[in-house]
């Protein structure tokens, strides 16, 4: 057996003791095999001399030439100013510190080649202390035939320190001891070169390598390690779904009565795709193995009832349901909802949250353990430890996002408890990009409702510098006066929540001053539950005419009268999530407004995601935006969960790998089940430590 090179410690290599080890600890550079993985950020090109004539700005390159001039200039700062030209045309070296020995070396007539970056200076063109030597009239070309890779460094770590470590890194590789693990069908198939190939390549391009996609980060070598890095992490998460789909889980084969009786008794029908979902979900139902599935709808795609009706259908079959919100006005609605559907056919909907206290939360645990209750709404609070249910077999969590992988292994476990693993429906309103959808969940099945129902008008989106916020309460009170609801939305981005809260209690009594004889409501997070329950349903019977509200009312809140919305300062939000909260209009007939009052001025790039809210309505696009601009973490809130740290690949940038990684990873699965752990060990050492979480 020979040892890979994840087992050579750096320390073995030359020039490398303690102190170095630590340094390059640092940078998570422990092994030989973590060098190899340590890819130049770009490289320079000094294989060539570039005619002066053609140097462009911010070019970096050797050239060759003859000293014209050579005087010390007294401009800001004191400089030593050296003409240099060639055939093709002539530029300036600048030096800041210099030497007598260096002002005579740079004088007038001498030949010099030197190596720099292209600024622009007083002079024109110039290079700032380029690296140079004086050279005879023919002097031998430039050695070099490959391009010059510049690492990432840390403190105390020089390039040439580092490049030397590569290369001992690299006279160390062999096929054996860095294995290669894609099969070479699988290589053919995507034409992926060889991962050595592509290693010693990538420290070392010959010259005539393309530079540009280098660049950019889609050179085929580049590609090679970003496939099998993505693949590894898919790989990993097709084996936590394995393992998960193995365990059992209760069988719902129809839909049964009770889901009937339901549809009866709503004003409207189930809109095509609405229905597609439901039956996805019950062929799941009926597998006998958990169902472990994220439905994605746009906001007011109506998700809530495809949840109700899977719901009916697990409670008609005998068992328990638990539904979660990440808020407790979401789960108050929820618990509405639910009350007013499954109520009248007979069933008892228990209550959950961390809020509920002495007796009333006695009752709830009890209607929950002795199953008297069929459905259980409610927070994350029923997670906790003195939650008992009966025969839970159904955990309906919406807008996951918000609880994160972690809460749903909790949820998972909770279940287990209880001998049956409950079936998961995961329902979220943030369109999750393909790119992201599939790396964090790759783990679950995904249902798309792509239709929303008949008769909403998309919401007129407009922004309106805050110069004219005068203007935005006056159109306020004629939409209420002409019995119309609206929202305020106060959007400070405090890191404390009562600062929030209190930039909306200020905002709430100025609009009343100014809007007097209006009903305006306040809700925010610091009101207990109960306070907020009864806004929210002084909101929804009308009685509150404008709602002062801050996000708290981002997700899932319904109510279909309210027609428009003021946010405040939405250029400190995320585009998800202003999509979420504008979602809170355009609910009913009535043409609803979305207005963005932002603090001018506003910048260039704030006006640009602005002007994407006031173009599109599609959750989709939008997120695809909030991605490019803020980063995955952002989007999904689960920026502790190791998912996006990758070594060398980028979900945007090789996006367009996807596709095929998800094959491959497939493919791999399939038939080289073997390759499997040696490929996530090489990429993802902990990696059992999030399939356990
Ligand atoms: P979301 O997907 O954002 O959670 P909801 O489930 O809150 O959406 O539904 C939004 C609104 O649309 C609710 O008032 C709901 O009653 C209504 N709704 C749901 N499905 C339909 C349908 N098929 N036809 C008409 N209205 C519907
Ligand atoms: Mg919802």
């Amino acid at each position: 057996m020979i040892d890979g090179l994840d087992t050579q410690d750096v320390r073995e290599l030359k020039g490398v003791g303690e102190a170095m080890a630590e340094k390059l600890a640092k940078m998570h550079l422990h092994t030989v095999q973590d060098l190899l993985f340590h890819l130049p950020i770009r490289y320079q090109d000094r294989t060539r001399i570039v005619p002066i004539g053609q140097l462009g700005f911010g070019d970096e390159a050797v050239i060759e030439g003859q000293v014209i001039s050579c005087e010390v200039k007294m401009g800001k700062r004191r400089s030593l100013l050296c003409r240099l030209k060639d055939h093709s045309g002539s530029v300036c070296l600048r030096f800041f510190h210099f030497s007598a020995a260096q002002k005579k070396q740079l004088e007038s007539g001498n030949r010099v080649r030197c190596f720099g970056e292209i600024r622009r200076g007083s002079a024109g063109f110039e290079m700032y202390h380029p690296e140079y030597k004086l050279i005879e009239e023919n002097a031998a070309p430039l050695e070099s035939s490959q391009l010059t890779p510049i690492y990432p460094l840390t403190e105390g770590l020089t390039q040439t320190k580092i490049r030397q470590l590569c290369e001992q890194a690299l006279e160390r590789l062999t096929p054996y001891n860095l294995q290669e693990w894609l099969p070479d069908e699988l290589r053919n198939q995507f034409s992926l070169p060889s991962l050595n190939e592509a290693i010693q390549f990538l420290h070392h391009p010959s010259r005539d390598a393309d530079l540009e996609s280098l660049k950019q980060g889609h050179h085929p070598a580049q590609y090679r390690l970003s496939f099998e890095e993505l693949m590894a992490h898919q790989l990993s998460l097709i084996g936590k779904r394995v393992k998960a789909k193995q365990d059992k889980s209760v069988k719902v084969s129809e839909a049964g009565a009770l889901s009937e009786q339901l549809l009866a008794q709503l004003p409207f029908t189930p809109t095509q795709a609405q229905q597609r979902v439901f039956s996805e979900i019950l062929k799941d139902l009926s597998t006998g193995h958990p169902m472990l599935r994220l439905v994605q709808g746009d906001v007011g795609s109506g998700k809530t009832l495809v949840a109700a009706l899977a719901a009916a259908a697990v409670v008609q079959a005998g068992y328990q349901v638990a539904v979660m919100a990440p808020t407790e006005i979401l789960a108050e609605q929820h618990y509405a909802n639910f009350t007013q559907w499954f109520q009248p056919l007979g069933l008892q909907v228990a209550w959950m949250t961390g809020k509920l206290k002495g007796k009333t939360r006695e009752q709830e645990l009890k209607l929950i353990a002795s199953g008297q209750a069929q459905i259980v709404v409610g927070t994350h609070a029923l997670f906790q430890e003195t939650v008992e249910f009966d025969r839970l077999a159904l955990a309906i969590i919406d807008e996951q996002h918000r609880f994160g992988v972690h809460q749903r292994m909790a949820l998972r476990e909770k279940g287990m408890k209880q001998g049956v693993q409950p079936h998961q429906l995961i329902m979220t309103a943030t369109p999750i990009p393909r790119t992201l959808a599939m790396s964090a969940y790759a783990d679950l099945d995904c249902s798309i409702i792509d239709e929303l129902p008949p008769g909403r008008t998309p919401v007129n989106t407009i922004v309106v510098s805050d110069q004219r916020r005068q203007e935005v309460i006056e159109r306020v009170k004629s939409a209420c006066q002409e019995g119309k609801q609206a929202y305020w939305v106060c959007t400070l981005i405090e890191e404390s929540e009562a600062l929030q809260c209190q930039a909306a209690e200020d905002t709430a009594l100025l609009l009343q001053e100014q809007l007097f004889g209006l009903r305006i409501g306040l809700v925010h997070g610091r009101l207990k539950a109960q306070e907020k329950a009864d806004i929210m349903a002084q909101f929804k019977a009308g009685e509150i005419q404008l709602l002062v509200a801050t996000t708290v009312i981002e997700v899932g809140v319904d109510v279909p009268n309210a027609s428009l919305m003021v946010i405040e300062n939405p250029e400190r939000l995320g585009l998800a999530q202003l999509h979420q909260l504008r979602g809170r209009v355009g609910r009913g007939q009535a043409a609803s407004h979305c207005v963005l009052l932002y603090k001018a001025p506003l910048g260039q790039q704030g006006k640009a995601r602005l002007s994407t809210m006031r173009e599109t309505s599609d959750g989709f696009k939008i997120a695809e935006k909030d991605l490019e601009l803020r980063g995955p973490g952002e989007l999904l809130g689960t920026r502790q969960t190791g998912l996006w740290e990758f070594k060398v690949a980028d979900l945007q940038r090789d996006k367009a790998l996807l596709d095929d990684v998800q094959r491959a990873a497939g493919l791999l699965h399939q038939n080289f089940p073997d390759h499997i752990p040696p490929l996530l060990s090489r990429w993802l050492p902990n990696h059992d430590q999030y399939l356990n979480v």
